[in-house]
């Protein structure tokens, strides 16, 4: 067994423990690697072990990845999870298979105009800032439900749900605070559409179980598969 086979498996574990610990069906949450900075052979690893969808978040060196390995994995599916920027939105729009952070209407007119060219449509998460760090991307939760009202016009996007990241913090209760101000989000949009927004993207290798018990659909997780990160370019030296 492979390394990378043996810490989703660990990974996996851990998922369905916390699953069990809050009363949820093992199979609710969805484990979505993120490969951002390692090298095809450790994604096709994970392949191997059942996984198909990958996490990356740049753009760039997610198309490059796909072009790598597109001939011998077609099978091989594209996440964007970082910030995307109105010019880049024609690379999404040709092969990503789900957008994890949209948090701009301008990015999404253009993603839109693009997928409809493609003859494509695209699953989206909005990113919520969940934790009011002015650094972080994300709409406001108060803004949620402006901003996904727009969203409904246009033809090839499918939201989905909603994305956050925690505080980046040693205290549990604030890093859990901010999940549930995103499920809060979640549970306005419910009440006002009827149903929908199905997806909460929470968790990452460290703070995942935190984020299963307040709902979360999708983990993250980056380091606890794939070790630690060098610098962005490292994987084309590997
Ligand atoms: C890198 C990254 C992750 C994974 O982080 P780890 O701590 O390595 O698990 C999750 N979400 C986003 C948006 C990321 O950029």
């Amino acid at each position: 067994m492979s390394v990378v086979a043996r810490n989703l498996a660990a990974v996996e574990a851990r998922i369905a423990e916390a699953c069990r610990k809050s009363g949820r069906e093992p199979g609710a949450v969805r484990l979505l690697p993120v490969s951002k900075t390692k090298p095809p052979e450790l994604i096709v690893e994970a392949l191997a072990a059942g996984y198909r969808r990958f996490g990356e978040n740049r753009v760039q060196e997610a198309q490059d990845k796909w072009e790598l390995t597109r001939d011998e994995h077609p099978e091989l599916e594209w996440a964007i999870i970082g910030a995307l920027q109105a010019n880049k939105a024609k690379y999404v729009a040709r092969f990503a298979t789900e957008l994890q952070a949209l948090d701009d209407l301008h990015v999404a007119r253009e993603l839109d105009k693009r997928l409809c060219a493609e003859g494509r449509q695209l699953d989206v998460l909005v990113q919520v800032n969940s934790s009011a760090e002015p650094q972080k991307a994300g709409i406001d939760p108060d803004a949620a439900e402006a901003f996904t009202r727009e969203l409904a016009g246009f033809d090839a996007l499918r939201p989905r749900g909603l994305m956050t990241l925690a505080v980046h913090s040693d205290d549990p209760a604030s890093v859990r605070a901010c999940f549930a101000r995103t499920r809060a989000v979640q549970e306005r949009l419910r009440d006002r559409d009827g149903g929908g927004w199905d997806e909460l993207s929470m968790g990452m290798s460290g703070d995942f179980e935190l984020a299963v018990a307040e709902g979360s659909t999708c983990v993250r997780v980056g380091t606890a598969i794939f070790g630690g990160r060098g610098d962005q370019a490292a994987w084309r030296r590997a």
